[in-house]
């Protein structure tokens, strides 16, 4: 919660006249407690796992023929049960698993020093903190995936997010529970090194969901800008590890595929259009 009981007084503290979005943030949070925003989370993810997977599951569902050229594994075609049954799942993990997740959580949030205070961030310093965050998360992410194919983690656990075969994008955080705990790690791991203000926070949450659901999308369609991002996996890069399945012992990477590079795990340019017919699973 802002200490300012007016604008005036938050600007005598700033020293400065407030910025269209400070005065924004002063407005809708200086009644705020720091726990309820940061429960914003919450719905943040909610709405992620709802809507944005939603555009390219009504394409593939309603103009398959639009999309085909497109689609990395042409011959898996889900059903519509198929598509409400995985979101289904993935509401029970949410409500069950990462809503009392983030509840709890609140209190390593407020250790680490992630804040709600003016001012706010500029543009450049919350895109050097979500760098971070993504490299971060991106290594951790990288040996805990590796070391859950390991026969144990494999048959215990990480075999239920590999039951989409052919990746679509509610799948992203179809998992089993313990999965999701363990790799909700990570991504505390690089806020906890530099930290920044809540804003920066829900971006992070936000945009590391939106990329997952991207990357299990099952398409790769030649206009997504995420192809000028250096070292960017992408959606082939994952779907292939999940065609492989649990055999599988490379693209590990969640976001980034230099992990897979330095440690000789990644499998590039794979073309699922020339694998021999019948090849495909599911
Ligand atoms: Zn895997
Ligand atoms: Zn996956």
């Amino acid at each position: 919660m802002l200490p300012y009981a007016t604008a005036a007084e938050a600007e005598a503290a700033l020293g400065r006249a407030m910025t269209p979005a400070e005065a924004l943030w002063f407005r809708y949070t200086a009644g705020v407690s720091d726990y309820h925003l940061y429960c914003l989370n919450i719905l943040f993810l909610f709405v992620v796992f709802t809507l944005a997977p939603l555009p390219v599951a009504l394409l593939e569902l309603r103009s398959p023929a639009a999309v085909a050229p497109y689609k990395l594994q042409p011959r898996v075609r889900l059903s519509r049960a198929e598509f409400v049954r995985c979101y289904k799942d993935v509401l029970r993990i949410f409500f069950v698993v990462i809503g009392p997740l983030q509840l709890v959580s609140y209190p390593a949030v407020k250790m680490v020093g992630i804040h709600t205070q003016l001012p706010l961030p500029s543009l450049g310093e919350m895109a050097a903190q979500l760098l971070v965050y993504f490299l971060v998360e991106d290594y951790l992410n990288y040996w805990i995936h590796r070391l859950l194919h390991g026969e144990w983690g494999y048959q215990k656990i990480h075999c239920v997010h590999h039951e989409f075969t052919a990746p679509i994008g509610f799948a992203a955080p179809y998992a089993h529970w313990a999965e999701v705990l363990i790799l909700g790690i990570p991504s505390f791991v690089g806020p906890a090194i530099a930290p920044g203000h809540m804003i920066t926070f829900w971006l992070w949450i936000v945009l590391r969901q939106v990329e997952a659901i991207d990357t299990h999308s099952g398409f790769d369609f030649p206009f997504t800008l995420t192809k000028y991002i250096p070292f960017y996996g992408g959606a082939e890069y994952h779907d292939y590890h999940h065609y492989v399945g649990g055999q599988s012992q490379s693209n590990f990477a969640s976001v980034f595929t230099y992990c897979d590079y330095l440690y000789g795990t990644d499998r590039v340019s794979f073309s699922f259009t020339q694998r021999p017919k019948g090849s495909t699973k599911k």
